[in-house]
């Protein structure tokens, strides 16, 4: 509802112009356009989502179709196929000949750049973004007085809500969860204080994920037939995994290689990401599927990236501000659904900022309905992809006592195949079998209590 003067009713900062950021500022022009005026500030001078290849599993297809984005994302996955997604086939790979494990139809796939830009077009990025904007803190100095934004160029913004999709390393989740920590520190609870403070820096997994992009034109022939009769496919092996798919109707072959070190500590000493060479992770992956090596290398540009997670939050919100994406609940890549929930996130608090009962003056209550649904269920997600990690790279399920060597010859009892592929099944069975749509009338059945 805008107010009687026509101004809109909230004024709102989004924090990082990335995927997440994005389809919020999307579902906030489809479901509250005249209601509430918003600015994303991101901190680079223009969207750089890197290369490699991004999967859309059907909760996350209802948002895109809801958004009216279907036949366009349609065109650009080649395929044209609506509500056939590409069967997956998990595989053992760490072997020379690899294992059928499971079967499972999953995910539309994208390039993960075309991907971005489609929805900035759809935003009209030139309004509403401004570029160049590295925000370093906010305030919130009272409950009815703007927030002020604070970004490393020296100057300021203010708002009514700011919404931090600012990713793994967010300055918002930074400033929110110290403000949470010196509370609780001036209410005398150090220990409690100190539990807020660790929240803020994100924490590595032990992982290291190569990623990248092979062009199929590449491909050697025995490779391209390899690509037409093995892939998509996830292949599992001892303390690591890869994941290979076509994006861009099979012009691209998108390969993403984690590789665990057992004992690692929770301090990543070295660059978060940077460029690695084809050779180099092969020698990682040595003894696995000879087929798969020559993918890697086939690579273009692969680049390493040290995989951290964030941990679980105790809350998503405070006052006026509100977290989404990685910087609420950064999770490690074994679901393929990091990009999926925050695109979740944004969906459920545009609602939430949509509805007509939600003003500034309640937006507090407003907000904790938001964390209230997404915080359980995010972060379910995020513990479960951790879990399938340790499935895909055989580290649980009885494979702990199967050793690397013995892994790679086939030394180890048959059973541990079932029980993997069944225990995989079951962990990735959510992506098919929940709905993102129900979840958004029980937000609105809440939202409408707050008025009465
Ligand atoms: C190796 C690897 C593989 C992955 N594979 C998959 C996959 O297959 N499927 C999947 O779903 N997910 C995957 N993910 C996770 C996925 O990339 C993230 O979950 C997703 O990008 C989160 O989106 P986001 O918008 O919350 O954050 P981001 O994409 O990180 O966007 C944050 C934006 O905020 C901007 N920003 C940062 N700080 C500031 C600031 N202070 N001020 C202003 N702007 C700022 C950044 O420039 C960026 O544009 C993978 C991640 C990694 C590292």
């Amino acid at each position: 509802m805008s107010s009687s003067n026509g101004e809109p009713k909230l004024r709102i900062a989004i924090i990082g112009g990335g995927m997440g950021g994005l389809v919020l500022g999307l579902c906030l022009k489809k479901y509250a356009a005249d209601t509430v005026h918003f600015d994303i500030y991101e901190s680079a001078a223009e969207l750089t989502e890197v290369g490699a290849g991004v999967g859309m599993s059907s909760r996350i297809w209802s948002i895109m179709r809801e958004l009216d984005l279907e036949e366009e994302l349609l065109t650009i996955t080649g395929t044209r196929d609506r509500n056939g997604f590409p069967d997956f086939w998990l595989r053992k790979g760490d072997e020379k000949q690899p294992v059928d494990l499971l079967h499972f139809a999953q995910v539309h796939t994208f390039q993960r750049s075309i991907l971005q830009q489609l929805l900035a077009k759809q935003l009209d990025a030139g309004d509403s973004i401004h570029f160049s904007k590295r925000l370093i803190s906010y305030s919130e100095v009272s409950p009815t007085d703007p927030i002020t934004l604070n970004f490393k160029d020296g100057t300021t913004a203010t708002c009514d809500l700011v919404i931090g999709s600012d990713g793994i390393r967010s300055a918002v989740r930074r400033t929110m969860f110290s403000g949470l920590a010196d509370e609780a520190e001036s209410r005398g609870q150090r220990e409690e204080a100190e539990k807020l403070r660790n929240m803020i820096d994100p924490i590595w997994s032990g992982e290291v994920a190569y990623r990248g992009l092979a062009p199929a034109n590449t491909l050697s022939e025995e490779l391209s037939a390899y690509v037409l009769a093995a892939l998509p496919q996830i292949l599992c092996g001892k303390n690591g995994n890869m994941v290979i798919y076509p994006v861009s109707g099979g012009k691209l072959i998108t390969v993403l290689a984690t590789k665990y070190t057992p004992g690692a500590g929770m301090v990543y000493d070295g660059l978060w990401s940077e460029p690695t060479t084809g050779e180099a992770v092969v020698k990682e992956f040595e003894g696995w599927d000879p087929r798969a090596l020559g993918l890697i290398k086939a690579v273009q540009e692969p680049f390493a990236w040290a995989l951290h997670a964030v941990r679980e939050l105790p809350t998503y919100v405070k006052g006026r501000a509100a977290l989404v994406g990685d910087a609420a609940h950064a999770m490690l890549p074994h679901q393929g659904a990091g990009v999926g929930q925050a695109f979740e996130d944004g969906y459920i608090l545009a609602t939430v900022l949509a509805h007509p009962s939600v003003t500034l003056a309640n937006l507090p209550a407003a907000l904790a309905v938001y964390d209230d649904v997404r915080r359980p269920f995010s972060q379910g997600v995020r513990k479960g992809s951790q879990r399938n990690g340790m499935n895909y790279q055989l580290r649980r399920m009885g494979w702990e006592n199967v050793s690397a060597e013995d892994s790679r010859v086939g030394r180890y009892p048959r059973e541990l195949l079932r029980v993997l592929g069944e225990e995989v099944g079951k962990q990735i069975e959510w992506l098919r079998s929940t709905s993102i749509l129900g979840e958004r009338e029980g937000v609105v059945e809440r939202l409408a209590a707050l008025s009465a």
